[in-house]
């Protein structure tokens, strides 16, 4: 079936959505596809290798995951992989007590009650679940877990090698080992629905080029349990962030390349609810002197933890250094406005040698330049042009505080470590990270329709196109975390759902 086709039957979609439907086509009366699957699952990561391996688990054979770049994986594959997990055997053989209803907590509090509380808890009560789907694809985590910003406890996995890779790998091979077809450089171009507006299937590009947007064939496949959307976020699209948040329009981005918009407009297109498309997470992170992301935002997130940051013009601390995502990049934003582009002043935080030793990262960071090394209080002073008598201070402020005298910003200290010579530092420049919004989903995973509010038949969705489990803000490690429960329960839900193919 070829786009002409699907065109001349684009009169069957009722009149509200036939003004906005440009990528979305009724199908024609007589459905021909040219293949159908049990289920067509669109991207490659976290939430559409869950929605595969609880789809095949719930009795579907023949599933196919479709995938427009050249490899597999997405942000999946690229990221640190780290996922926060509560109440899991790795928090308990480390002796730490936590909770679903915790993270919960910690969820709704970061997310500034923006979010949708009944997806935060589907999250969180799901993740022992994505937890046993993890152990029986064979992922392995470092025998020590992590506090990120705003969680309550030390919840983060981190996989043994740890990059998203770790998990993504595994998954893919224990899902061809069960028959599920993987095919890439295939890019959805049209969401095909039913006469009756149900979602039935999908029109592809085949050896489709990521690059220059041109592909060599098209295809239709149906899919009899409607499909699943797992296509990521949309944080390298330039002109759609621009439109939507144009203050972070000349923001370095984190995201892999194929993080474009083409799948949220034609979601939008096809009349499904968006929730908070403006909202985007900054990387506290991010550095002027490295890629987005780089092996430096590693290291940071234990410099954070155990060091301090500091602004240099005040020579002083500025935030809680492990607050949230949001709360710390605002604040780094704030002391980067006080800088000129002669005399930048950018924030940088710092640990000592101990600290280094058991941060990922670290070590290519430093090779790389991004992380460098002060053997003195005057050498960091110099290094980043801050007093050194205050510096001296604050450093001696802070070790109190490591002994126990009430910290003015409250900060959570799990590791008590003195900081002293040499020290290891890393300038910050938040980067766009993760965006916020998406489309809105029931706690089943089905896309919500705009004009009723009711979930759009047969369209499933799940990760970081949707909107509404974080809130306004997200806490560090539960995308991953997101992504792998609902796409496990969008994989259940869609084996439920019989499509009319
Ligand atoms: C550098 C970096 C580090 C991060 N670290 C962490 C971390 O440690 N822990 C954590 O929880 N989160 C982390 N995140 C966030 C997390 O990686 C992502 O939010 C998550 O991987 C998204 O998963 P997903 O399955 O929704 O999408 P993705 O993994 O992005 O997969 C979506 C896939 O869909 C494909 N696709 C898009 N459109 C189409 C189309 N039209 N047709 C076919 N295919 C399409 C994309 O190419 C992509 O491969 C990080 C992100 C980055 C960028």
């Amino acid at each position: 079936m070829k786009r002409r086709d699907l065109l001349k039957a684009a009169a069957l979609i009722p009149a509200a959505a036939a003004v906005t439907a440009a990528p979305t086509q009724a199908s024609p009366m007589t459905r021909k596809f040219d293949e159908e699957y049990d289920l067509v699952i669109v991207g490659s990561g976290f939430a559409g290798l869950a929605a595969a391996y609880s789809a095949n688990k719930n009795g579907l054979n023949k599933i196919l995951v479709i995938e427009k770049m050249g490899a597999f994986g997405g942000n999946s594959a690229i990221c640190g992989g780290i996922a926060c997990m509560p109440d899991t055997p790795l928090q308990k053989k480390h002796g730490i007590e936590d909770s679903p209803e915790l993270l919960v907590k910690d969820m709704l509090k970061v997310g500034r009650g923006f979010n949708h509380p009944e997806l935060c808890e589907a999250m969180a009560k799901g993740a022992s679940t994505a937890y046993e789907m993890l152990m029986e694809c064979g992922v392995e985590f470092k025998d020590k877990l992590i506090r990120l910003g705003g969680h309550s406890a030390p919840r983060g996995h981190i996989p043994t090698n740890a990059s998203g890779g770790g998990i993504v790998v595994p998954m893919h091979k224990y899902l061809l080992n069960k028959g599920v077809k993987f095919q890439n450089r295939t890019n959805v171009s049209a969401i095909i629905r039913d006469d009756a507006n149900n979602v039935c299937g999908v029109e592809v590009q085949t050896d489709f080029d990521p690059n220059t947007g041109s592909a060599k064939g098209e295809m239709t496949y149906g899919s009899r349990h409607g499909i699943v959307i797992a296509t990521g976020g949309w944080g390298n699209d330039k002109k759609f962030v621009k439109t939507t948040m144009p203050a972070y329009a000349n923001l370095k981005a984190s995201a892999q390349p194929g993080a474009t918009a083409e799948m949220i407009k034609s979601l939008l297109s096809l009349g499904s609810l968006p929730i908070m498309l403006d909202m985007y997470q900054l990387g506290p992170w991010g550095s002027p002197d490295e890629r987005p992301a780089g092996p430096g935002s590693f290291f940071a997130d234990y410099a954070f933890s155990e060091g301090i940051a500091v602004d240099p013009m005040t020579g002083k601390r500025f935030v809680n250094e492990l607050s949230s995502r949001r709360t710390r990049s605002e604040a780094e934003l704030e002391v980067m406005k006080k800088g000129t582009k002669a005399k930048p002043n950018y924030p940088f935080t710092f640990c000592g040698e101990e600290t280094t030793k058991r941060s990922e990262g670290f070590r290519a960071a430093y090779r790389d330049g991004a992380v460098r090394k002060s053997d003195s209080v005057a050498e960091l002073a110099k290094l980043h042009g801050v007093d050194e008598t205050q510096l001296a201070q604050t450093i001696a402020e802070w070790n109190e505080i490591v002994e126990g005298k009430p910290d003015p910003f409250n900060k959570p200290l799990d590791v008590r470590t003195q900081l002293k010579p040499p020290f290891y530092s890393f300038r910050l420049s938040p980067v766009l990270h993760y965006c916020m919004g998406g489309v809105a989903i029931t706690a089943d995973a089905q896309v919500v329709d705009v004009t009723t509010c009711e979930p759009i038949n047969g369209l499933f969705a799940a990760g970081e196109i949707t909107g509404g489990v974080h809130g306004m803000d997200r806490l560090g490690g539960c995308s991953s975390v997101d992504g792998l429960v609902f796409g496990q329960i969008a994989g259940r839900a869609a084996a439920k759902y019989k499509a009319n193919v």
